[in-house]
């Protein structure tokens, strides 16, 4: 027998599945590992990381999201992946 698909064995209809996909923080910068290299804005295919002002405790700039519009993330994790301080946390879209 098939196993029905997540969203079915918990009565979700899709809107309300991708509302919750779309709500969901892909992107998180641990601002106390970043040493503002920018290797991850250069990784970006979506070029949705920026350098920011703001400075890091030990004086490094820290790179920010440039975008309210997370959306647009892949979830590909080359911004992560490209950080030699593992900065980067990319989540995925479980539902
Ligand atoms: S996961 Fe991919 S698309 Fe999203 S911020 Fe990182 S490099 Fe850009
Ligand atoms: S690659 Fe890592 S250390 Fe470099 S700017 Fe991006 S988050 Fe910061």
């Amino acid at each position: 027998m098939f196993r029905q698909p997540r969203h079915k064995q918990k009565n979700l209809n899709l809107s309300e599945v991708w509302k919750k996909v779309l709500s969901v923080k892909k992107i998180i910068i641990d601002e106390g590992f970043c040493k503002g290299c920018g290797l991850c804005i250069e990784a970006c295919p979506k070029k949705l990381l920026k350098m920011g002002k703001k400075l890091s405790k030990q004086g490094y700039p820290l790179v920010e999201i440039g975008t309210s519009d997370q959306t647009r993330c892949l979830s590909c994790a080359l911004c992560a992946r490209v950080c030699p301080d593992v900065a980067l946390k990319i989540t995925k879209n479980h539902v």
